[in-house]
């Protein structure tokens, strides 16, 4: 099969390689239909993590099931499946407080950049759609395997509800899936965070109502200055750097939430800050398993359209120009078809 292989920073190649095999009973192999790059998989394209040795690379799928493991029971060969970016067991008491990424067997999946992959834990990670979906659909049912529902988590973890309002920091693809969730979720006014044109369209088109352009102190004067003064009840931080996380926090009123979902690298929080700031925090990898049935029923359902986000489709063989151009900033994400 084709695989994508990250040999080195900066050296992404598709290559032929083994395809994958039921190694345990719990496992399923996936035909993939659609992957993509996660800005998370720009970490070591960048080599800012370490690249020891040539590896498999991606975590984004959906696909049809083409081999189950003699365990596997709830999916089955042929039907269409996402999963999350964590393959988790959806029975220990950590998955049923609904935080299946940190499953007591959890295991990342990993190599889903290729034409097959094998996913662990078939049954507490997949999720069969109703139906064999429209090809229009599966770029949207593609983000619900990890950015729709990052995004989603953040706005949870930010505790937007019916009539709040909702800053989302950050204009990737999950700070604009962010958007949706706070609008899905009730949010009256939401507040995006960009300075690039095509994403603040974007941002407006999935239901934010102010776009601010300025950040640090600059931007959290802003965001007082459109709240009356007292800041919003939920911020969504979906960068992950010391002044997207301290802007996020201070953009929170009094007894607000703070929902962080970027892949924190650096940061820093002051305790006596965070005590006076009365601002409730909660944050991490998303559990996009919980959400996947809600979120797949909104998907066929035309609530939602977060594949919108995809600003860029390639064959799979072009998995290179497709980590280049979200690495130079001028794609927001690339799908993969292989
Ligand atoms: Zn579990």
């Amino acid at each position: 099969m084709r695989a994508t292989i990250l040999h080195a920073p900066g050296d992404v190649r598709v290559e032929n390689a083994p395809e994958p095999k039921i190694t345990a009973p719990t496992d399923a192999v996936v035909r993939t239909v659609a992957t993509c790059v996660c800005g998370s998989d720009l970490w070591s394209y960048r080599g800012v993590l370490p690249v020891a040795e040539p590896q498999p690379i991606g975590h984004e799928y959906v696909g049809v099931v083409e081999e189950v493991g003699s365990d596997v029971s709830t999916v089955r060969p042929g039907q269409f499946v996402i999963g999350s970016f964590v393959a988790s067991d959806n029975v220990c008491p950590i998955c049923r407080a609904g935080y299946q990424t940190s499953c007591r067997h959890a295991q990342w999946v990993n190599g889903a950049q290729a034409e097959y992959v094998r996913i662990p834990l078939a049954d507490g990670t997949l999720v069969a759609t109703p139906e064999q979906p429209d090809e229009a659909l599966i770029p949207s049912l593609l983000t619900l395997s990890d950015v729709m529902g990052t995004g989603w988590y953040a706005a949870r973890a930010a505790d937007v509800g019916p009539g709040s309002t909702a800053v989302v920091v950050g204009d990737g693809a999950v700070g604009l899936s962010g958007v949706i969730a706070a609008k899905e979720l009730g949010a009256e006014r939401i507040i995006a965070m960009s300075r690039h044109e095509p994403r603040q369209r974007l941002a407006l088109a999935f239901g934010a109502t102010d776009i601010v352009t300025e950040r640090g102190a600059e931007g959290v004067a802003r965001v007082k200055e459109l709240t009356g003064g007292v800041g919003a009840d939920s911020v969504l931080e979906c960068v992950g750097t010391q002044e997207s996380m301290h802007q996020g926090l201070l953009s929170a009123r009094p007894g607000g939430n703070l929902g962080f979902v970027g892949f924190p690298h650096g940061t820093r929080i002051d305790g006596q800050e965070l005590f006076f700031s009365h601002v409730g925090l909660r944050g991490g990898p998303a559990p996009v398993r919980a959400y996947l049935p809600d979120l797949i029923d909104r998907v066929f359902d035309g609530r939602i359209d977060p594949g919108r986000v995809f600003d860029l489709t390639l064959p799979l063989d072009e998995a290179a120009e497709g980590y280049k151009a979200m690495d130079e900033r001028r794609a927001v994400k690339t799908l993969l078809r292989p």
